[in-house]
């Protein structure tokens, strides 16, 4: 297995070696500038207590306060953090939003959890995080494994800890109800298909009329991008989620998907609440209900395993679950013209390699400017909570838009100027690295 950190660092080397930057900036953004574990206890629904483990690290605030998600996963890991929180400094830098790069990762496993003990979870975690969070600090988001109900905990955990008043722009992806912004949960989903959009057309992508796409992980950033492809026309043929994977070569109807997947979830949510409320054991529930939602066994595609997505044939591939779900073994058996990262770091440097051996001309769209629409919302919400704003979705959506277009092409300048050797990715980073760079020069680092 790659490890993540070790591909963000030896992408980093390679970009500091390129814009040739001064040894002082590369020592300070080689290394993140707080990194800590932390464990604490919180007890379940029966009362038995439970260790947990969390990671916080905070990269780089040459570029303004740090921000980055929360990630709750049973195989998260310290580097895996490490990693994140630096692809966070150069993706803020890259849409130009004054950000700099944080994360927080917790050993857990969401789905095992009623939401009583995810509550405790979550307000335990918060008050270990207190020396970090706030407005003028790190400033969380959600990221896999959790959703804006988490969010909403720990606002309301920070605010308690502060006294009286509350605190809105400490935390986004919010509830709306919240101060949260309007477009914040479909932003980074959006944002894939603008910035395909815009790459199909800049660089003269030659792509069938209807093209298949094909789109691994299903939550947050997967379903809403599926959503977005399928509203512009195109053929989703192929979605893969932890459960297994679906297929459908006439096309996946996204609306029923849907359906299917609203049904489970709460036949889920009920077996969890009876677990925990009512105290029945879980041998007692039937396996169907407690089974995680999933895409497998949807009755209008063939279910196939997890494996078998990568050989299915499309136009565009989106990764959209965790890193290094495209390594040196299985980009072999990828073919596809185009690939959006919407995850961060799915694609490792063999991954990358392989796909290019198969195809030389497959487009690969970086993380870092592909699935940049998320913290970009993220920072709308902050300024309207600061600045007690609210603007409508079309609002956000235009605004939205008008930045990853310039993120955009300004990758895409990077790439033209050839420094890049015909890597978005390179581009992508030089762009960023470069900004962050700037910001310390001028600050006199
Ligand atoms: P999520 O927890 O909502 O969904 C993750 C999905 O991936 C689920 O469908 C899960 O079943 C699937 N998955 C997990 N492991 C898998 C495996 N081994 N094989 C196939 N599918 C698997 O998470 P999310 O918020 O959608 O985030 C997904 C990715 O996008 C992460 O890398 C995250 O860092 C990145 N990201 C998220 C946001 C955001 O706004 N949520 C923003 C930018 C980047």
């Amino acid at each position: 297995m790659e490890n993540a950190y070790q591909t963000a660092l030896q992408q980093f080397e390679e970009a500091a070696h390129i814009l040739k930057l001064p040894k002082s900036l590369y020592l300070r953004l080689r290394e993140p500038e707080w990194a800590t574990e932390t464990n604490f206890v919180f007890p379940m629904d029966d009362g038995e207590p439970k260790l947990a483990r969390a990671f916080v690290v905070l990269h780089s605030k040459l570029n303004g306060y740090f921000k980055g998600g929360v990630r709750y996963d049973p195989n998260v890991t310290f580097d895996e953090v490490k990693a994140l929180a630096m692809w966070m400094t150069w993706k803020t830098a890259l849409v130009n939003v004054p950000f700099g790069g944080g994360k927080c990762g917790v050993i857990c496993a969401p789905a095992e959890h009623s939401n009583e003990e995810l509550k405790r979870l979550t307000s335990n975690l918060t008050r270990r995080l207190m020396p970090f969070l706030s407005p003028h600090i790190y400033i969380p988001a959600p990221d896999a494994g959790t959703n804006e109900q988490v969010m909403a905990w720990i606002f309301d955990e920070y605010s308690a800890r502060q006294g009286i008043g509350d605190c809105y722009n400490v935390v986004t992806g919010k509830p709306l109800r919240l101060r949260g912004s309007h477009g914040r949960k479909e932003a980074t989903g959006r944002g894939l298909r603008i910035v395909a959009q815009r790459v199909i057309s800049k660089m003269g992508l030659v792509m069938p009329e209807k093209p298949r796409v094909a789109i691994q992980g299903y939550g947050n950033v997967g379903s809403v991008a599926a959503q977005e492809f399928y509203d512009i026309g195109m053929n989703i043929v192929a979605i893969c989620d932890k459960g297994g994977a679906i297929y459908n070569e006439s096309g996946i109807s996204i609306p029923k998907l849907n359906e299917y997947m609203a049904q489970q979830r709460i036949a889920f949510e009920e077996a969890k609440r009876i677990i925990s409320t009512e105290k029945t054991a879980r041998r007692d529930i039937p396996n169907i209900a407690l089974r995680e939602p999933t895409v497998a066994g949807f009755p209008e595609a063939e279910t196939r395993n997890r494996d078998a997505f990568w050989s299915i044939p499309s136009d565009i591939l989106i990764p959209a679950a965790l890193e290094n779900a495209i390594t040196e073994s299985n980009a072999q058996e990828i073919q596809t013209l185009l690939v959006i990262e919407g995850a961060n770091g799915p694609v490792t440097p063999g991954g990358e390699k392989g796909l290019l051996k198969r195809n030389p001309y497959c487009i690969i769209v970086p993380d870092i400017l592909a699935n940049a629409a998320g913290v970009l919302v993220s920072y709308f919400e902050y300024v309207q909570n600061t600045e007690w704003y609210s603007w409508t979705r079309t609002e956000v959506y235009e605004k939205m838009e008008a930045k990853m277009a310039e993120a955009t092409d300004r990758t895409l300048e990077a790439y033209k100027k050839g420094q890049a050797k015909h890597s978005l990715r390179m581009a992508s980073y030089l762009v960023g690295i470069e900004q962050v760079a700037l910001a310390g020069k001028d600050r006199g680092k």
